[in-house]
């Protein structure tokens, strides 16, 4: 492993937050011969930064949870330019490539992509469902340019349709 926790970090880190970190690092295999710099960030109203020509990724211990989503989305912009650049440019690209890469990205809503209606307490019932759609965006690229807008026509069908019925979970 390449990590390299900052001091002010190390003072702060719990074991939990550790874990999320390396977890989220290991989907990275890109990042697994960088050096990557991993900070806090006391800024209100932010979860996390990246300054990415630093390969350098600053979190918000303060928050009550630190979710593997914002350290993906964190990572994922060491991917674009002036990174690796090996994916799309934006911050819409970034959640996209990170709901896509792995299931432990779905620990909470994405922040540039919408999917309204879904709220923090019902992101969990659409979030597989969403990621699929980000896989396939993914794969339409390649041949639509397009491909954003094609994924928020789908999530907007999906979304809004019929299966916001499963936003109220059967009896138990
Ligand atoms: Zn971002």
């Amino acid at each position: 492993m390449a990590l390299v926790f900052t001091g002010p970090l190390l003072n702060r880190l719990t074991p939990q937050v550790r874990r999320k970190i390396e977890r989220a690092y290991s989907k990275f295999p890109e990042l697994a011969d960088r050096r990557v710099i991993v900070g806090i960030t006391h800024k209100r109203g932010l979860d996390g930064y990246a300054v990415v020509e630093d390969f350098c990724i600053r979190l918000n211990v303060n928050r009550r949870t630190v979710s593997h989503f914002t350290i993906g989305h964190e990572l994922m912009h060491l991917l674009q330019k002036p990174g690796l650049g090996i994916i799309p440019d934006g911050e819409i690209q970034c959640d996209i490539w990170t709901l896509a890469r792995s299931k432990l990205f779905l620990d909470e809503m994405p922040s540039y992509l919408e999917v309204h209606p879904c709220t923090d307490e019902t992101w969990e019932h659409h979030a597989t469902l969403v990621r699929e759609l980000c896989i396939r965006a993914i794969e339409v690229r390649r041949s639509n340019r397009r491909y954003i807008v094609w994924l928020k026509n789908m999530l907007q069908r999906y979304l809004d349709g019929p299966i916001q019925l499963e936003l109220f979970p059967a009896p138990a």
